[in-house]
């Protein structure tokens, strides 16, 4: 009995081990306009979830930079048909807008950047996208995040 409890303990100790270390992700996003995956699923154990965004590619962030909005799917379109780039690097080309959940700047070559997402803004069995604005990057350089 004694040996089942400690391992039990042990089981469970180890299992809140494991959901402690899923409340982030490293997002690589490389020189073939190509995201390292196409689909985050976010642990609603995590009251915060991190992107680690690291830009592996070569080419300048004028020139193909990459960065992650994060927005409801139905929203995409609408907000892929905003994207300018007089809004700047730093503003993704996007304009403020309530449908942008969140937005990094673009990265260039070799920059990281770590968005820190509040769980709370995401509901369950809700689609969710994260893309990058860049132009032309969107249509390859996108996937699917949900609240699991
Ligand atoms: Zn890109």
């Amino acid at each position: 009995m004694k040996k089942i409890l400690s391992t039990l303990i042990f089981l469970i100790s180890f299992s809140n081990l494991s959901l402690a270390s899923e409340c982030k992700i490293n997002l690589e996003a490389n020189g073939m306009m190509q995201f390292s995956t196409n689909t985050i699923s976010i642990d609603s154990s995590c009251e915060k979830f991190t992107i680690n965004l690291k830009n592996t590619g070569t080419l300048d962030v004028n020139l193909a930079g990459h960065n992650v909005v994060i927005s409801k799917k139905a929203d995409f379109n609408y907000l892929t048909s905003i994207v300018n780039p007089s809004n700047g690097i730093g503003n993704g080309y996007l304009p403020d807008d309530k449908k942008v959940i969140y937005k990094t700047k673009f990265l260039g070559p070799n920059e990281t950047f770590s968005l820190i997402l509040d769980t709370n803004k995401f509901v369950k069995g809700q689609e969710y996208i994260f893309w990058c604005s860049f132009l032309g990057h969107w249509g390859v350089m996108n996937g699917t995040i949900t609240l699991s």
